[in-house]
């Protein structure tokens, strides 16, 4: 395969870091740009010696001036609580973000991805939502940073490509979990299996009968570069996620079973403008990028459990150094277990064996 240089907006983030991983390991050369608004230095700590990696401090509302051959625009915060932190920066992370990065990709021809949402669609009444559906999206709301800022910028893509003949690829990401959400940014896989595994009461806002569509990091990101390697004459945008539809509250019944939790479900008020169903369309997907995805929500909860779990005693493990081991955690003796079986499996012998 030819060595690109990419760059990746938003790449100490969440999905960014697990892209800049992919690329890597793809043999591209990688240059990481954050300005660390949600995203953290430990999500790229382990790429930091490799020297096709690179990493820029920077806000993109500021022009960027850099040579690359492809970009991927993913920089912006994602969750409901970040991005309604400071509404005003967020529209201007989409759209001015979106300006600066189009005129860089203008200038130097590179091709450019941009990380849409499938809040586009706002609280939708087709269902589930294929990419011609035009949405049902509150412009005055507090959702509306997010989701006008992100319709704008598709704005923005799609009239550089018409005007500038720019190479376009447009995603539209339905909700993704994984290793390395962030623990606190209120999104409601990584809340409850904190909750969960802390044995503290699962918040479920509204009576938890709204649905979710969740696709696990690694089948997303391998759609991403399907999409970025179509023709030039595809566009998009794309949908990418994972059409298995579940309730708030099965999702929550389901981690409280695979953490083995004696937590017990609360009930808060639903936020306004939550959406109360949500659900991909991937034919398009299945089509063009021969894609769609390979994990099942069972398994993917498995792997995010152990991550979190592991997290969550190393933070313990670092706030109370004096305590013993018969002190730790009871979700300790979990992660051990879980652990433990997976490094018995074959997949992860073979896996530990490549590295
Ligand atoms: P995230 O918050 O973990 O990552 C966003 C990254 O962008 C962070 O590292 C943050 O520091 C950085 N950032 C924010 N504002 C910036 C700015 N002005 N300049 C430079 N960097 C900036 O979120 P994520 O889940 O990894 O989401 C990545 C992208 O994917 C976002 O554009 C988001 O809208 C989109 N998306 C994500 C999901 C999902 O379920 N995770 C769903 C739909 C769309
Ligand atoms: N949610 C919940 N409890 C939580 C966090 C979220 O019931 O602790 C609900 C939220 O109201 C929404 C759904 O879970 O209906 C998904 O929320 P998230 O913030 O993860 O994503 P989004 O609303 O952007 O799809």
């Amino acid at each position: 395969m030819e060595r690109k240089r990419v760059m990746v907006t938003g790449g100490a983030g969440f999905l960014g870091s697990h892209l800049c991983e992919r690329l890597l390991e793809h043999g591209h050369e990688v240059l990481c740009v954050d300005n660390f608004y949600t995203g953290r230095k430990a999500n790229i700590a382990h790429l930091m010696d490799n020297p096709q990696f690179e990493f820029m401090r920077h806000d993109v509302t500021f022009p960027l001036y850099i040579e690359v051959d492809e970009i991927y625009n993913l920089a912006c915060p994602a969750s409901p609580i970040h991005y309604q932190f400071d509404p005003v920066q967020t529209t201007k992370t989409s759209v001015h973000g979106a300006i600066n990065i189009l005129g860089l990709a203008k200038r130097i021809r590179a091709k450019v991805f941009q990380a849409s949402t499938s809040e586009v669609y706002g609280d939708p009444d087709v269902h589930p939502q294929p990419e011609s559906y035009r949405g049902n999206v509150n412009p005055i709301g507090p959702r509306a940073c997010y989701d006008e800022g992100k319709r704008c910028a598709e704005t923005l893509f799609f009239d550089y490509n018409r005007q500038h003949k720019l190479r376009i690829k447009v995603a539209r990401i339905f909700n993704t979990y994984g290793p390395r959400m962030h623990p606190n940014d209120g999104r409601v896989v990584s809340n409850f299996i904190v909750q969960a595994l802390k044995g503290q009461p699962i918040t479920i806002y509204g009576k938890g009968d709204q649905t979710r569509s969740f696709c696990y990091v690694d089948d997303l990101i391998e759609g991403f570069l399907k999409l970025m390697g179509t023709p030039d004459s595809f566009t998009g945008p794309c949908n990418i996620g994972n059409p298995g539809e579940f309730t708030i509250k099965e999702l929550a019944e389901k981690v409280i079973k695979l953490t083995n939790s004696r937590s017990k479900l609360v009930y808060k008020p639903l936020p306004q403008d939550d959406p109360m169903q949500r659900c991909p369309d991937i034919t398009l997907a299945k089509k063009v990028l021969k894609w769609q995805p390979t994990i099942n929500l069972e398994e993917g909860l498995k792997r995010t459990i152990d991550y979190f779990g592991k997290r969550l005693v190393d933070e313990w493990s670092a706030a109370r150094p004096w305590k013993t081991e018969a002190s730790r955690p009871r979700y300790a003796a979990q992660v051990n277990s879980s652990a433990r079986a997976r490094a018995a499996s074959p997949k992860a012998k073979r896996k530990s064996r490549s590295r």
